[in-house]
């Protein structure tokens, strides 16, 4: 493939396993350039694979041919994303400063490897935050990337870029695709032989209302939230305890295995003993009040009577204690539940 690709210019290409961005790649392949593709995962987002991070996108970049190299932003993230320049959109999604991160990881690949410009399968105004003609300037210009990034599906509603400019790309075969219907993509992705694509965008955790309200609760409460934290907001459900510590309730034997795993040496693990229930985390600072508020909850889901007392096992690295605990209101229960 390098002896094939030695004249073309490079560019890279932000690829998400999504039809657009798959679309995007198809395009400027059909222009002979050499394009180097990379997946960046953050700790909320599947992008719009639909299938998980580095899923999906492993086998369309094998489809489409071109080298992948994955990112990943972790730690950074959750510090940009306490206090986002551009502030949230509809849920606690921080788009434009994401897209800005997102673009400094293409901008410092593509000075790595010698490439003119970057690629994406934006599509102006499909997304309200980022895509909108003032985000995009944004986003462009705080990266440092003016002119260096190329929108294939969209380019004829935006400035002619450098790659446009030197003749590396030919404006004319570029698209004008605008807005959220997909039906222009569809047509294209048929004309193109593409066939397996994921139906529906939206893979971000953070666009999504109820996450979003656990994740604001996790960012509110805890100065420094880490990737464990964030792991735990993917399952199972939330109760804020007090201001310093909070309780999570498995929903089904895979969340409880989750649970478990992501249990820190100072969390305590609690579970009904002689019947059926979930595994709950408390974790933060609690006491014997919290333990015991914690112990009626889990009796709550769990398939002990709901007219007796109940014991619960609370753990500790391995140091097991056994107390009893009353069934919880429903009226409590919501008081306390994120
Ligand atoms: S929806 Fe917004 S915050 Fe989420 S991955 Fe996309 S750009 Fe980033």
């Amino acid at each position: 493939m390098e002896e094939k690709n030695k004249e073309k210019p490079k560019a890279v290409a932000l690829l998400s396993g999504g039809l657009d961005s798959t679309l995007a790649v198809k395009l400027m392949k059909e222009q002979n350039i050499d394009v180097k593709a990379i997946a960046i995962k953050t700790p909320f987002c599947d992008f719009d694979c639909g299938h998980g991070c580095g899923f999906k996108v492993k086998e369309v970049a094998e489809k489409l041919d071109v080298e992948l190299k994955t990112f990943y932003l972790g730690d950074e993230y959750l510090e940009m994303l306490k206090n986002p320049k551009h502030g949230y959109g509809s849920g606690m999604n921080p788009c434009i400063d994401c897209r800005e991160m997102m673009f400094n990881v293409a901008k410092d690949y593509m000075q790595e490897i010698d490439a003119k410009f970057i690629i994406t399968g934006e599509v102006l105004e499909q997304r309200p935050m980022s895509q909108n003609p003032r985000a995009l300037k944004i986003i462009e210009q705080e990266s440092g990337l003016e002119g260096k990034v190329l929108r294939p599906l969209s380019a004829k509603h935006l400035k002619e870029t450098e790659a446009e400019k030197t003749g590396l790309v030919k404006r004319e075969q570029l698209l004008n695709i605008k807005g959220r219907t997909r039906k222009n993509q569809i047509e294209l992705a048929k004309n193109l032989g593409i066939t397996d694509y994921p139906n529906a965008a939206g893979g971000c955790l953070l666009t999504d209302p109820q996450f979003a309200r656990k994740a604001k609760d996790l960012f509110k409460h805890i100065e420094k939230p880490t990737l464990n934290d964030t792991e735990l907001l993917k399952v199972g459900r939330h109760f804020r305890m007090n201001n310093k510590s909070k309780l999570i309730v498995g929903r089904n034997k895979e969340e409880n295995d989750v649970i478990s795993s992501l249990a820190l040496p100072d969390g305590l693990l609690l579970e009904v003993k002689d019947y059926t229930g979930p595994v709950a985390l408390l974790y933060g600072n609690y006491d014997e009040n919290v333990i015991q508020l914690a112990s009626s909850i889990v009796h709550r889901y769990s398939d002990a009577p709901n007219d007796e007392e109940c014991v619960v096992i609370t753990n500790n690295n391995n140091n097991l204690k056994e107390i009893f605990a009353s069934l919880i209101t429903d009226e409590q229960l919501n008081s306390y539940r994120i």
